[in-house]
């Protein structure tokens, strides 16, 4: 019976001590911003990214990049054209935790695709903004998987006036 009690208690104290660890780690991605080596791996993917569209456009662009928590969880990432006519991309902070190089190899180039296409003038509706243009631009900026049949929104255009 002693015998048993112990191994009880000791698997009980190694699962609350697991639990607090989780939780910890939890809410130490929620509270802070991400980790150096994460932010040096998109900093380094944006430039990539940046002297693809010159080779293939012969623009440079520099559009900001924000990590955020504030877009919806269904989101991986949000290309933006606001009314005083200004692009950014946004990356859903809370998707980073499950798989960082899906965010930066796959939703990096999507949402600049989707941006490019802003910067052309180009804000189509046609499948959500994945129009044949827009797969043509993502896989020319290396993206992993560029399917124009995706069931989401992630471009937010608030006003276009031609
Ligand atoms: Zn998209």
């Amino acid at each position: 019976m002693g015998k048993y009690y112990k191994i009880f208690m000791l698997i009980t104290v190694i699962s609350i001590v697991l639990l607090t660890y989780i939780s910890y780690n939890n809410q130490q991605f929620k509270n802070n911003p991400l980790s150096l080596d994460i932010v040096t791996k998109i900093e380094n993917k944006k430039n990539k990214i940046r002297a693809l569209i010159y080779n293939k456009y012969r623009v440079d662009i520099n559009i900001p990049i924000e990590i955020t928590d504030k877009i919806g969880d269904n989101l991986f990432g949000l290309a933006t054209f606001t009314k005083d006519k200004k692009i950014k991309i946004y990356l859903n902070k809370k998707r980073f935790k499950e798989n960082e190089e899906y965010m930066i190899d796959y939703v990096l180039p999507h949402e600049y695709a989707h941006a490019i296409m802003f910067y052309f003038g180009d804000f189509t509706k046609e499948n959500g903004g994945h129009s044949k243009r827009w797969q043509d631009i993502c896989l020319a900026l290396d993206g992993k998987k560029c399917d124009r049949y995706v069931n989401h929104n992630d471009i937010l255009i608030e006003k276009v006036r031609f």
